[in-house]
């Protein structure tokens, strides 16, 4: 996950049309969920050669980079809701945040693991009070400003999920070697309000997929790129006065995909270069001993601006 700054008033046209907004006026005044219709929400139409495509989709990929909100693999998206529509697992007293089912800022791209397989589905516990029913305004029609995902109404439900668009996950959420140091597996940082554990778990992020992929595709081919200069120094095409300006370059490359936001896995490529603490612990740790003293040093002089 990783924080997107998603502009509110550039939603997908299907959203901003007048029949789309008397149509989840309907849905909330009336509370009957079977209204909703899942056309709407994602946008759908057919393109050029029959395919349904989906125009909430290709307006959230510009923003999410074609990224699931949650695990951050490239993926063609679900929509998902951010608060689920029609239902909520912790609470089967509540019919689900259907008068949110069109709401621009609750619809997020998602992989179908994170979302639907062994994913979130209807999970959505909140640490305040539930917001049961719609905010209608003075002439009894939904309140559109108390339906955006970070008005005061809803925040004061105090989500344990992190919203990618609202909370910065780089605050809440880390990484650590796994048990046996075969993957990456990500952890809460918050220790007061586990709200970090609480998203990892209910969108299954420490599943054995994401794990293996984080280590092979961020820090496996970082340790590579450390591997290749300390072999080009063994075969004196690197002399050793010259090896930490060598090291340099490759952490400026790791420094600068981590800002590529439309690579996978932004926030563990922020984690690593991050600090000295965290570069050790999940690449200095993974390094042949022999190469350690040389990188770390190396690393804390570049992170002090002296290499
Ligand atoms: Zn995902």
């Amino acid at each position: 996950m990783r924080l997107v700054i998603k502009d509110l008033n550039d939603k997908p046209d299907i959203l901003k049309e007048q029949s789309t907004i008397d149509a989840l006026n309907q849905i909330a005044v009336s509370g009957n969920t079977n209204l909703i219709k899942d056309s709407v929400y994602k946008g759908t139409y057919t393109d050029s050669v029959g395919k349904t495509q989906s125009s909430v989709r290709e307006k959230l990929n510009k923003y999410y980079f074609h990224k699931c909100a949650y695990c951050e693999v490239i993926c063609k998206a679900e929509i998902e809701h951010y608060r689920p529509k029609k239902g909520v697992s912790e609470d089967n007293t509540h019919n689900g945040y259907y008068w949110l089912a069109y709401e621009w800022s609750n619809l997020v791209p998602s992989c179908r693991y994170c979302n639907t397989e062994g994913g979130k589905g209807n999970q959505f516990p909140v640490m305040g009070t539930r917001v049961k029913s719609p905010i209608l305004d003075i002439l009894g029609k939904l309140d559109t400003e108390k339906s955006i995902a970070k008005s005061t109404e809803l925040i004061a439900e105090k989500p344990y999920l992190l919203h990618p668009e609202i909370d910065n996950p780089v605050l809440v959420l880390g990484f650590t070697l796994d048990d046996e140091s075969k993957g990456i597996k990500m952890l809460g940082l918050d220790t007061d309000k586990l709200r970090g554990e609480k998203t990892i778990k209910i969108c299954n992020l420490n599943r054995d997929y994401l794990k293996l992929a984080r280590k092979k595709n961020v820090t496996d081919s970082f340790i590579k790129h450390i591997d290749s200069l300390f072999a080009l120094n063994n075969q004196g095409l690197i002399a050793d006065e010259n090896l930490p300006k060598a090291l340099k370059i490759a952490f400026e490359e790791a420094e600068a995909k981590s800002q590529d936001a439309t690579l996978e896995y932004t926030l563990l490529r922020k984690y690593i270069v991050s600090n000295e603490v965290r570069f050790e612990q999940i690449i200095v740790s993974q390094l042949e001993f022999s190469q350690q003293t040389i990188v770390r040093e190396a690393f804390q002089a570049y992170k002090n601006g002296n290499l």
